[in-house]
């Protein structure tokens, strides 16, 4: 008996489609998928004027790949004009252990992807939340690293594959170790690098800096757009699992605060535990 196969004209292929509105890649049939469960989700703004997907294509003709070495062996992409709310990824060089990229920018053209490989490629790869995970689909493309996301994160990861899915902490090596936060998303994760006392706490924290680089205000939300605190509840929470790791700078997935990042979020903790909690900037007292 011969099996009956479809016929071609109704098979339909998969392309990857950005969102526009606030740059989450998904996999969707032609022409475009129908939203953006990013977008739909309580912590983001609906677009102003309706969905809007663009695809690699469209992305690589307006926009440039730049990077930067920001602390020795840490290298920051990012886009511009950026994609979406612009987030900026992460390859961290650790050429004993393998390199390990951290949050994703909205995308990376040959010319990044090259660079990349001339660090030495990546050997793992992870992000803090969907809200940063950028085009991180082309770096599994590229480099085939072991992906390694929280468990409550995996809704959001039809775009590419997972192999390492964790609960509450995973070991990439001794040099980079992801803790699981939850709270801002339900599986919202850390990255901790002991040996160069840094953290990269995703959307956890927020700084804004002034014109010299230095962090002047820092924030804690559940919906930094929405404006939502967290509530006492959350913050103990990060605290209890932050506290305890060795960190002295932070990098978010726009800032990196080199030094004193874990000082000021101390302050942070302890003024929005001192009353109700509170979505707004907080200024640092003596960062130095
Ligand atoms: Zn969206
Ligand atoms: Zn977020």
């Amino acid at each position: 008996m011969t099996e009956k196969l479809p016929d071609p004209r109704l098979i339909r292929v998969h392309q990857h489609y950005v969102c526009e509105n606030c740059g989450f890649w998904q996999r969707y049939f032609a022409p475009a998928p129908p939203d953006c469960p990013v977008c739909l989700d309580y912590r983001h703004p609906l677009p102003p004027a309706g969905w809007q997907f663009s695809g690699p294509a469209a992305l690589a003709a307006r926009l440039r790949v730049r990077w930067a070495e920001v602390l020795p062996g840490i290298w920051q992409f990012w886009n511009e004009p950026a994609v979406g709310i612009g987030p900026r990824g992460y390859v961290i060089v650790d050429r004993a252990h393998g390199n390990v990229a951290f949050e994703g920018t909205g995308y990376y053209d040959q010319a990044a992807l090259d660079f990349i490989a001339e660090l030495g490629g990546l050997r793992y790869l992870s992000a803090s939340h969907c809200h940063v995970f950028g085009a991180l689909w082309q770096l599994v493309e590229a480099f085939r690293p072991e992906v390694v996301l929280q468990q409550d994160e995996l809704p959001f990861c039809q775009a590419f594959g997972v192999s390492w899915p964790f609960e509450d902490r995973a070991e990439l090596h001794p040099g980079a170790v992801l803790y699981h936060t939850g709270r801002h998303t339900p599986g919202h994760t850390v990255l901790h690098l002991p040996a160069r006392r840094l953290l990269c706490c995703g959307d956890a924290l927020k700084f804004q800096l002034d014109d010299h680089g230095q962090a002047t205000h820092i924030s804690t939300h559940r919906a930094y757009d929405a404006h939502i605190p967290l509530s006492a509840g959350d913050v103990r929470h990060y605290q209890a699992v932050l506290d305890p790791l060795d960190f002295d700078g932070i990098l978010t997935p726009w800032e990196p605060v080199p030094t004193g990042g874990k000082r000021a979020m101390r302050q942070l903790f302890a003024a929005q535990l001192a009353g109700r909690p509170f979505a707004e900037f907080f200024r640092i007292r003596d960062l130095g």
